[in-house]
């Protein structure tokens, strides 16, 4: 096993693991939808500027991962994790960048979803997460809170928003003795910052993905290849 029940793992996952069950994450530098930019669909500014159409491109997505379907590299992680957590379930946590289920879909238990999760909105007022799988794509249909009445909106972090329990993170990563960056920069934020964190603890650190990140030499181990390739050979 590449990983023992001795660890305790953080796994972080980006982009690349969602991008192969056929999902665009639109988070990158050029993502277009429909011809927006990412700024006119996926900010606050947007949000204020134009509900429908950010609610029109969120509707959309849903879609897209209602039809997606977990691949190999969720289905890896999940048995992983089953590996993992005979004793205690806390020896494995899943932090993703992806805002889809897939993760969830695949058999992960324990995911924390730091940008938010396409599947649960909030009202901008009373702000608590609820799941939502419905589709709002015309003015009329834009959803508001059945107690206070004000506007609902994605539970998306969005650019220029901070991500969600950065606190709960870090308490993770610094309990953990192996950190697994998958399907992302490693040299970028997020990525960069944890595996700063995991260096200066000590603990193991791995990179999977396509090509060797800018900052290859802060991780332990370099497994190139895609998720779905590479993962699987870990559980
Ligand atoms: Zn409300």
């Amino acid at each position: 096993m590449f990983f023992t029940p001795q660890d305790r793992l953080f796994v972080l996952t980006g982009a690349g693991s969602s991008a192969e069950s056929g999902l665009a994450t639109f988070r990158g530098s050029g993502g277009l939808w429909n011809g927006h930019s990412v700024e006119q669909v996926a900010t606050p500014e947007a949000w204020e500027a134009d509900p429908e159409l950010v609610w029109r491109f969120y509707s959309m997505r849903r879609r897209d991962a209602l039809a997606a379907e977990p691949n190999a590299a969720h289905l890896a992680l999940a048995q992983i994790e089953c590996d993992l957590t005979g004793a205690d379930p806390e020896n494995f946590y899943l932090c993703t960048q992806n805002v889809d289920d897939l993760h969830e879909r695949g058999g992960s238990q324990r995911v924390h979803h730091m940008h938010g999760s396409l599947f649960q909105s909030r009202c901008v007022r009373c702000n608590k997460p609820f799941t939502d799988q419905s589709f709002y794509e015309t003015a009329a249909a834009l959803p508001t809170c059945a107690t206070c009445g004000s506007p609902v909106r994605p539970h998306i972090v969005w650019f220029g928003e901070i991500p969600l329990d950065m606190e709960g993170i870090y308490r993770e990563l610094n309990r953990a003795t192996a950190l697994l960056v998958v399907g992302t920069s490693g040299s970028v934020y997020p990525a960069a910052g944890l595996v700063d964190v995991a260096n200066r603890r000590g603990i193991r650190t791995v990179y999977v993905g396509p090509e060797e990140p800018l900052n290859a030499r802060s991780f332990d181990e370099i497994l190139l290849g895609t998720a779905t390739a590479v993962l699987p050979t870990l559980a």
